[in-house]
C-alpha cells in the first residue's frame, strides 16, 4: 500500500511498531530462530481453555514477511466461490477472481516471483507467464517430483518471492541476492534475499519518494474519530513512552490480522462502543488461520538439498469432482515442500517414537535423510473464533474445524511418500509455527474484519474501508471472508494493490 501510494506524490506516514531487523548472524541460526524464538513478539496472549501462549507474531520494517517463506500463491478460481466442507461451507467472496486478477499479476511481479505457469491443474487463469524462470528443484526433489509424475499426480514448481538468481544447473550465480541455502523458510534472510515487504517495498520507496516517511518504533494505540464519529481524526501513538496524535486526511490499517482488529477494539468510543465500525458485531470474528502441519518423513535415499522450498502440489485441493485423484467429496487442501530440518531442530523437536529404537540418536543422519512437508487445508470462519480484550488481557479463542479434511491430506501424502522412496511415518514439526501450535499458529491470520456490503454482517465495504467511517481503510488478510487452502501473502498484496488504486483515484 505504501509502495503505490507513495507514487501519487502525497505526503504519506508509515507508521510501524517495530525497528528494522538486525542483520547478524544469529539470523541463520536455528537455534536462536526456532528454539528460542529471538524474532518472535515478547507477547503473552490467553487461549479460550485459559492457558497462555506466545502468538508467533513478528514486530518488524517488513512485518512477518521478515521471516515467511515467501510461497506467492493465488487462490484457485473456486475459493472465491461457496465451497462445501464437512464442517459447513467456506462463504463466498463478494469480489471475484477476475477484479483480482491484474493484481495478482503486478504483485507477482512486483514481488519477482519465480514460477512456471501450467503444471498445477487448479492453477487459475493468468495471460502474462511470470516474469522469472522458477527455482529448480535440486537432484532428490526432481526425483521426487518424477516418481509422482509416474503416478499420475501433477507436482509443480512452487512461486517463490526469492531473488535467486540460478545459472544453468540451478546454483546460484556470484552476485546472487539470495544463495541457494537452507536457512530461508521461517529465518530471516541475512542476505536481503527474499522478497520481503521491507526489501520489496518500503525501502525501494523510501529511496524514491521523498514524500514518504518512516516512523520506527512507534506503537499505534487507538484510533480517534469526530464527534458523530464518521471519519478518523487522530491516530494516536506511543513513542518512546510519550503519547502522540498524528494526523492525516486518510488512514490505513495493516497492522496483520489479529492487530488490525486489536486496534479496532482499543479505539472503542461513545460513538463506537463495541469497538471502531463494529455495527455488525464482526469485529475480531471469524478468524481463520489455516489447519496447517509440519511433517517430517524420512527418504530412503539421503537427502542432501539445500534449498528444500521448491515443489507443490494440488492434486487433493479440491472435492473429487473437481480434483478426481481426491477421493473424497469434499476439499483435503494443498501440499508443498518445507525448509529442510537440519540435526539441531530434530533435536529440539523430540526423536519421533519409530525412530526411537536407534542408538546415540543420531540426529543428523535423520536430518540427512529428511525431507519436510507443509500441509494446508481450508478452515472455516466461525464467529466464536474470535480475537478480544478481557480485562486488558487479549485473548484468542479458536475451535478447529474441518480437521477431518486435513487428516484425510495427510494421509494421502502418506501414502504417496512410499512411492515416492519415502518411508510412509510423518512425524510433526512443531517448532517452525511456533510451539504453541494449534493456538499459536497465527501464521496465516486473516478474517477478523470481514468485507461485504452489507453493514450489518461485514466490517469493511468491497473498497476495504471501514462501514460508516469515510477515511479509514485496512489492507491486511483481516478483510478475508474465507481463506481457501493456499499461503494468503499474496492475496493480500494484490488486495492492497487494488484497494491503494480505489484511494489514488479518490486522491485525484
Ligand atoms: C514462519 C512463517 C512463514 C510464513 N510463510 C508464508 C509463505 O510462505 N507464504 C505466504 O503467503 N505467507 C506466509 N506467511 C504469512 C505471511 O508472513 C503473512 O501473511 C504476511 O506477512 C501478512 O502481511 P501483513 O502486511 O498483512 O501483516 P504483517 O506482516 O503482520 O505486518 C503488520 C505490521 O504492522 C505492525 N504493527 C502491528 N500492530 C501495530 C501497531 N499497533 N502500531 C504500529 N505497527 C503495528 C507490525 O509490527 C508489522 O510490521 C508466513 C508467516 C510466518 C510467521
Amino acid at each position: 500500500m505504501a509502495w503505490k501510494l507513495a507514487q501519487t506524490g502525497k505526503r504519506i506516514l508509515l507508521i510501524e511498531r517495530g525497528d528494522y531487523l538486525k542483520r547478524e548472524r544469529e539470523n541463520w541460526s536455528t537455534e536462536e530462530v526456532f528454539a528460542k524464538g529471538r524474532y518472535q513478539a515478547d507477547e503473552t496472549w490467553t487461549s479460550s481453555s485459559g492457558e497462555s501462549f506466545k502468538p508467533g507474531l513478528h514486530y518488524f520494517v517488513g512485518g512477518n514477511s521478515k521471516v515467511y517463506g515467501a510461497v506467492l500463491l493465488r487462490l484457485r478460481v473456486e475459493d472465491f466461490d461457496a465451497v462445501r466442507h464437512p464442517d459447513g461451507i467456506a462463504p463466498e467472496w463478494p469480489v471475484k477472481y477476475d477484479v483480482f486478477e491484474p493484481y495478482y499479476q503486478a504483485a507477482e511481479e512486483l514481488f519477482e516471483v519465480r514460477g512456471a505457469r501450467g503444471e498445477d491443474p487448479t492453477e487459475p487463469p493468468s495471460p502474462k507467464p511470470y516474469k522469472h524462470e522458477a527455482i529448480r528443484h535440486e537432484p532428490r526433489i526432481q526425483a521426487l517430483s518424477d516418481s509422482w509424475v509416474q503416478e499420475g499426480l501433477h507436482p509443480f514448481h512452487l512461486p517463490m518471492g526469492a531473488l535467486l538468481d540460478q545459472d544453468e544447473t540451478g546454483a546460484a550465480t556470484p552476485h546472487s541476492q539470495l544463495l541457494r541455502c537452507d536457512p530461508f523458510d521461517g529465518y530471516p534472510s541475512l542476505t536481503n534475499g527474499k522478497s520481503d515487504a521491507q526489501v520489496i517495498c518500503v525501502d525501494p520507496a523510501l529511496k524514491a519518494h521523498p514524500n514518504l516517511t518512516l516512523l520506527k518504533n512507534a506503537y499505534v494505540e487507538r484510533l480517534l474519530t469526530n464527534p458523530v464519529g464518521t471519519s478518523i481524526t487522530g491516530v494516536e501513538t506511543i513513542i518512546e513512552g510519550q503519547r502522540h496524535i498524528i494526523r492525516g486526511d486518510l488512514v490505513v490499517a495493516a497492522c496483520g490480522a489479529l492487530s488490525s482488529a486489536l486496534l479496532f477494539l482499543r479505539s472503542a468510543s461513545d460513538r463506537h462502543p463495541d469497538g471502531l465500525a463494529n455495527r455488525s458485531g464482526q469485529v475480531g470474528r471469524n478468524y481463520m488461520r489455516h489447519n496447517n502441519a509440519t511433517v517430517l518423513a524420512i527418504s530412503r535415499t539421503p537427502n542432501p538439498t539445500e534449498f528444500q522450498k521448491t515443489l507443490g502440489l494440488n492434486d487433493f485441493y479440491h472435492a473429487h469432482d473437481k480434483s478426481p485423484l481426491n477421493p473424497f467429496e469434499y476439499p483435503l487442501g494443498h501440499i508443498q515442500m518445507v525448509g529442510k530440518s537440519d540435526g539441531m531442530q530434530i533435536e529440539a523437536e523430540g526423536l519421533p517414537g519409530f525412530l526411537q529404537w536407534l542408538p546415540e540418536k543420531p540426529f543428523d543422519w535423520i536430518a540427512h535423510h529428511s525431507i519436510d512437508f507443509w500441509l494446508t487445508s481450508e478452515d472455516l470462519p466461525r464467529p466464536e473464533n474470535r480475537i478480544f480484550y478481557r480485562n486488558g488481557q487479549v485473548h484468542l479463542d479458536l475451535t478447529q474445524t474441518n480437521m477431518e479434511g486435513h487428516r484425510a491430506l495427510r494421509e494421502m501424502l502418506r501414502t504417496i511418500c512410499d512411492k515416492g522412496d519415502i518411508h510412509p511415518h510423518l512425524m510433526d514439526r512443531k517448532l517452525y509455527l511456533g510451539k504453541n501450535t494449534p493456538i499459536g499458529g497465527t501464521a496465516h491470520q486473516a478474517g477478523t474484519l470481514r468485507f461485504g456490503e452489507d453493514p450489518e454482517t461485514a466490517v469493511l465495504d468491497l473498497d476495504c474501508r471501514a462501514h460508516g467511517i469515510d477515511n479509514l481503510y485496512v489492507t491486511d488478510a483481516s478483510f478475508f471472508p474465507s481463506i481457501g487452502a493456499v499461503n494468503p501473502t499474496l492475496t493480500i498484496i494484490a488486495n492492497a494493490l487494488r484497494v491503494a488504486d480505489h484511494i489514488a483515484v479518490r486522491l485525484r
